[in-house]
């Protein structure tokens, strides 16, 4: 059976799969939502038995209905290979009673990762089966982690130049040097003088510009999107919830239909999304904890039923969390207003318009299956540090505030139901933060003395991701304002 794909505002629809992730982003500006959720045709039991890369099949064949059987698993066992440092791809540690599911094993050490290494050929393949001419250009705003795993996905594909853009301080030193020392003839980078929502809504206008889409067209190129609203990365995103499940079943730590909860750190909500996609597919998921650090608009939208971005903007020390508007909402508002389009694109006009928009009870009420919490800087720290020094199990600054936030839930609600914590980056990635959590103020040391000594304390070795950047040539040096980055994307091209 084809699933079509349309817009949640109501201007696109009968798009195929691979049409939608050409696309990225839908015409009228809104996200692609296939007409319906289909359900998982293999048990918890047969999945158990599966390897990573056979359960993505076996996930994403569902969604990805015109792609062929051969199409598909080639797209996913040229993404899930040796790039990874485990064969295991998503392995589950547990710790303190809880489930990390470590998603960062992959070649930028953060959990996008597990999207963006299919993401480019899922695209190439969908561009060969519409015809594209086109060049196609992947453009990017990133808070540190998509840009480096789009880059590293799409570095020298061919027919594809990829321009990423991120907010000048707004991204971990560690992650900048994987950004500027991006090898590849076809990758592009320029930091903006912004915070990661400037970045976001410049690239959203760029889309959203008709007149440049058709500059663009007469040079050859189109656009398409990488962020965490393409399908194409939502998609791939669901398959390690039915992983872990299905892990979590052959290791007899559940019982066959026991229901587990999920905590996801959570920025643009797609990780956490995908989790819902896995529940709505019949992954037997009861709650989905929804952690947010201190910019805790997603909380305080759980709480009330407002979504209100006007509000300060704090850089924490969970950068890829930094975020007002969370793109990936839009199609839990969507599907909880029962799919309607109408009353969805209603709402993100008034976002757009004012900064803010409440739902109806009915929709709240539909949304049930979701918690919000927030983690302070403060507790983010303290449960790093203690998770560390009772176990000896050590997480970075995005996944402590998961943990942060399941610790307070379970303590608020006494539900002792198994929980999955995505663990979403190395915490070499964050190694200052992490190693400060841990022992304090670390001023003095710069970037690779860190590294080297959060290695000597916790005994993790460091991944070949860290090694890479510490002798690699700056390749990138452009810096823009917010609103130069049309400028900046013909510039690039030219
Ligand atoms: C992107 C990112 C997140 C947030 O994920 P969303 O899908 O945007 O909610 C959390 N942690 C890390 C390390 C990330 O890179």
């Amino acid at each position: 059976m084809e699933l079509s794909y349309q817009s949640t505002r109501g201007g696109e629809a009968g798009v195929t799969a691979s049409q939608a992730i050409l696309k990225g982003l839908a015409a009228d500006g809104g996200l692609f939502m296939p007409s319906f959720i289909p359900k998982l045709d293999r048990s918890m039991k047969e999945l158990s038995l599966m390897t990573y890369q056979e359960t993505a099949y076996e996930v994403m064949k569902l969604f990805l209905t015109d792609f062929t059987e051969a199409e598909l698993k080639s797209c996913i066992n040229q993404a899930y290979d040796s790039k990874f440092d485990t064969e295991e791809i998503a392995p589950l540690s547990k710790a303190d009673g809880a489930y990390y599911l470590e998603l960062y094993h992959g070649s930028t050490i953060a959990f996008k990762d597990m999207a963006l290494s299919i993401l480019p050929h899922l695209m190439t393949t969908a561009a060969k089966k519409n015809e594209v001419k086109n060049k196609i250009v992947i453009l990017t705003a990133t808070s540190g982690d998509t840009g480096k795993a789009a880059m590293a996905g799409f570095a020298d594909v061919e027919g594809t130049e990829i321009i990423v853009f991120y907010p000048k301080d707004g991204v971990s030193p560690v992650q900048e040097l994987q950004m500027v020392t991006q090898k590849g003839e076809n990758t592009h980078v320029a930091a903006i003088h912004g915070n990661f929502d400037d970045a976001q809504t410049g690239v959203k206008k760029i889309f959203n510009d008709k007149e440049f889409a058709k500059l663009l067209e007469e040079k050859g190129y189109q656009l398409s999107s990488a962020n965490s609203i393409n399908i194409g990365r939502l998609v791939p995103q669901i398959v390690y919830y039915v992983y872990a499940y299905a892990k979590l079943l052959l290791n007899e730590e559940i019982k066959e239909g026991e229901e587990i909860n999920v905590a996801v750190p959570t920025g643009n909500f797609g990780n956490i999304l995908a989790a819902y996609f896995a529940k709505l597919m019949g992954a037997p998921i009861k709650t989905l904890i929804c952690a947010s650090n201190e910019n805790k608009v997603l909380f305080d939208f759980f709480q009330t039923g407002t979504y209100d971005r006007n509000r300060e903007f704090i850089l924490t020390t969970s950068p890829s969390m930094d975020i007002l508007i969370s793109s990936n909402l839009e199609r839990l508002i969507y599907l909880s207003a029962g799919g309607d389009a109408t009353a969805n694109a209603n709402l993100m006009k008034a976002l757009g318009e004012s900064g803010s928009y409440s739902v109806t009870s009915e929709m709240r009420e539909r949304m049930k299956g979701f918690v919000g919490g927030f983690a302070s800087e403060a507790e983010n720290k303290a449960a790093i540090k203690k998770l560390f020094e009772d176990t000896g199990y050590l997480i970075d600054t995005h996944t402590g505030v998961a943990s942060t936030v399941y610790s307070n839930y379970k303590e608020e609600t006494k539900d002792d139901t198994k929980t999955v914590i995505a663990s979403t980056a190395s915490p070499y990635k964050f190694s200052r933060s992490v190693l400060e959590a841990i022992e304090g103020n670390q001023e003095t040391k710069d970037e690779f003395e860190i590294i080297d000594h959060l290695s000597r304390v916790s005994g993790i070795v460091i991944p070949q991701a860290v090694e890479e950047i510490r002798t690699a040539e700056v390749r990138h040096t452009t810096v823009c304002d917010a609103d130069q980055m049309k400028e900046a994307v013909l510039g690039f091209l030219n």
